[in-house]
């Protein structure tokens, strides 16, 4: 029997937790409970380079303590990079990737070209294939993008395309927006958006609960879940904790670590009590 409510939180270890993960953690839990459905947590951690495992040790420690509890096995997705590769060859075979070799740099430089911003450069074409040929054979590392133009003549256009949002309703998808993803990272293999879809219909997630700072990546995993034939969950993107100085939470901003606030004494009662629970 498949569960009514299936969710998840999904953090990537390359850092401590703050209390903006406290809240997306505890609003997806509750929301599992309220529904008498499941809660797993997901560890996303492709980026090897930054992720660590002393952050993964603390995630598990952070969470228990402010009173979660999660399915085990947990899926860590540098476990399952062949079901990433398979989603990959999928889409490649249909025609729907091409190589970019543009380093960091180059693009920046483009966008700040572009008479019409960054939307230009990233609505790419494929190279010239004597050119392509000539960059792989001197071993130039390559990432690789969705084809917007591509995947809509594969849809006859994103016109159907849509996701229920709890808080809005039926959204149309706008994949375009977020012009021609990157799906395979030059360093990775893999990018967070084809991770992110291929794990949420393997576990069977049937809530993704996560933070309105996700709302732009939903409209880009509705159109992956399309092309690849995947169900699509329905959404609830909540809104973004914010410290008493108005700004968000944020790992590069230096929050405060949970493990900082469980140091100076505070009670994960009196967390859920501030963040109001
Ligand atoms: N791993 C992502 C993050 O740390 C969240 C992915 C998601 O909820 O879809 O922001």
């Amino acid at each position: 029997m498949t569960a009514a409510f299936v969710t998840r939180f999904a953090p990537s270890p390359t850092g401590y937790l703050h209390r903006g993960h406290a809240f997306s953690a505890l609003v997806a839990f509750e929301a599992a409970q309220a529904a008498g459905g499941r809660f797993i947590l997901r560890i996303e951690d492709i980026d090897r380079t930054r992720c660590r495992p002393e952050y993964e040790a603390a995630t598990y420690e952070d969470l228990a303590w402010i009173g979660l509890a999660w399915e085990q096995p947990v899926r860590r997705q540098s476990e399952h990079m062949d079901d990433y590769q398979r989603a990959l060859d999928r889409l490649a075979a249909d025609g729907l990737l091409y190589r970019c070799f543009r380093t960091r740099r180059e693009i920046a430089e483009e966008i700040a070209r572009a008479p019409h911003g960054a939307m230009e450069v990233f609505r790419g074409a494929p190279l010239a294939a004597e050119d392509e040929a000539r960059r792989l054979a001197a071993g130039e590392p390559f990432a690789w993008r969705l084809s917007l133009a591509a995947a809509a003549r594969r849809l006859g256009g994103f016109d159907g395309l849509a996701f229920v949002d709890e808080g809005r309703g039926t959204v149309p998808a706008r994949p375009e927006l977020g012009g021609d993803v990157v799906l395979a990272r030059k360093d990775v293999g893999v990018a967070y958006h084809l991770a992110v879809v291929v794990d949420d219909a393997l576990q069977g997630i049937t809530h993704v609960i996560r933070g309105e700072d996700l709302f732009e990546a939903t409209h880009v995993q509705r159109l992956l879940q399309a092309l690849l034939g995947l169900p699509t969950p329905v959404y609830r993107h909540h809104r973004l904790l914010t410290a008493p100085d108005g700004r968000r939470y944020a790992k590069r901003d230096r929050a405060e670590t949970l493990r900082e606030l469980r140091a100076r004494g505070m009670s994960p009662a009196e967390l859920r009590r501030e963040m109001g629970f």
